[in-house]
């Protein structure tokens, strides 16, 4: 069941924070009246940033799946393994590469859009 989805907003928005893992789970909660979303798998394109990261960890996130790696950015496992760092009080399940090379076309035909 879906219970919430995102896109980031922050150009369209003026907003640092809208990126979609934090839009999906603010619908999230608003859908389930908690903030929080034990027992829910977070589904993304890219690798989560610091800033997803630690919504995810606050929300009580599950589990992560997602498709490319992000090595400039990533903090599910590239740049830094914010969500299996034994140190916070929650750990998150995390699965990345899944479906690649199709998430890589996806981004590569999104920045294209763009620069056109
Ligand atoms: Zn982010």
């Amino acid at each position: 069941e879906v219970l919430g989805e995102g896109t980031n907003r922050r150009e369209a928005n003026c907003d640092p924070t809208a990126h979609a893992e934090v839009e999906a789970i603010r619908m999230a909660a608003r859908t389930l009246g908690s903030w929080r979303l034990d027992g829910c798998e977070l589904v993304v394109t890219l690798e989560p940033c610091t800033m997803c990261a630690g919504a995810i960890l606050g929300a009580r996130v599950r589990s992560v799946v997602f498709g490319a790696f992000e090595p400039k950015t990533g903090a599910c496992g590239s740049l830094f393994d914010a969500l299996r760092d034994p140190h916070h009080l929650h750990t998150v399940e995390v699965r990345g590469g899944v479906l690649e090379s199709a998430t890589g076309q996806l981004m590569t035909g999104f920045f294209t859009a763009l620069r056109d």
